[in-house]
């Protein structure tokens, strides 16, 4: 298992973390904590444009460790289109993935193996432009408290048995949040490792006790009860190699902080808890 309490050369920091910050600013306070990895969000790529971002990463030295995100493959016929665009969007800024949230129900549905095979559909339509992109397509299996509205893909069994089916180019995002709690983890971690380079990104954060928001309520590495060394063990194992990402939505708490202080935290925690 790695070492990560001297420096900071495998964490990266998910956008959504510094919430209040534009691209810019979250790029500039990053490097300024020598941190040199970012995930960032579509939106803010958007406000920013792609290229100038391109561009705005590679004067800071910053690997993509992912852009968030395509999927939603359930919200109807635009879907394509848009996951089209967001691959293109992943090839210019060198994203190591393009994460993929891949939907919930479809509208005024109560049917989630229909939502499930569109998933399906979906992802296999994306696929050959993706590969033609050089772009590596990463489902995340999401909480199943999400399964209506964000992702009806919900375990590691789930994303292993797409992976498996539809080959390659496409791989896994392992969130901690929103598979900690599976009995099947460690066991779905090890299949994904037998597909060299299938976990695409290892996000990370903590689960509060309570979790007052289920979706703005993260929280910091060491603040609750993920054994987030053991898990990284797992995926260590299964050959991961790549960054840690921290990922944390937290309205009432981290989003009101200075940044500067929440990056200081992140390190520290990233280091002792991690
Ligand atoms: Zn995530």
């Amino acid at each position: 298992m790695r070492d990560l309490s001297r420096d900071t050369a495998f964490l990266s920091i998910n956008a959504a973390t510094l919430k209040p910050l534009t691209l810019r600013q979250a790029v500039e306070t990053l490097a300024r904590h020598d941190i040199r990895a970012i995930a960032p969000w579509r939106d803010r790529l958007a406000e920013y444009g792609v290229r100038e971002a391109a561009q705005l990463f590679g004067d800071h030295g910053m690997t993509i460790t992912g852009l968030c995100r395509g999927g939603m493959f359930t919200s109807g016929n635009e879907a394509l289109d848009d996951n089209r665009r967001a691959i293109d969007e992943a090839a210019a800024i060198g994203a190591q993935c393009l994460v993929l949230v891949v939907g919930g129900l479809a509208p005024r549905s109560r049917d989630l193996a229909e939502a499930r095979q569109i998933v399906r559909d979906g992802i296999a339509a994306m696929l050959p432009h993706a590969r033609e992109a050089g772009v590596k397509l990463a489902i995340e299996p999401l909480h199943p408290m999400y399964a209506a509205d964000r992702a009806c893909i919900n375990t590691m069994t789930q994303a292993n048995d797409l992976c498996d089916a539809l080959g390659d180019g496409l791989g896994i995002a392992v969130d901690l949040y929103h598979v900690w709690w599976d009995p099947r983890l460690e066991a779905e971690i090890a299949r994904a490792g037998r597909h060299k380079g299938r976990i695409l990104a290892f996000h990370i954060c903590d689960w509060l006790v309570p979790t007052r928001d289920l979706l703005l309520d993260r929280g910091m590495m060491g603040d609750g009860v993920i054994d987030i060394r053991r898990i990284r063990s797992c995926v260590e194992a299964a050959g991961y190699t790549g960054h840690c990402e921290v990922e944390i939505f937290s309205a009432e708490n981290w989003w009101k902080r200075e940044p500067d202080d929440v990056l200081r935290i992140c390190v520290e925690r990233y280091q002792s808890c991690c």
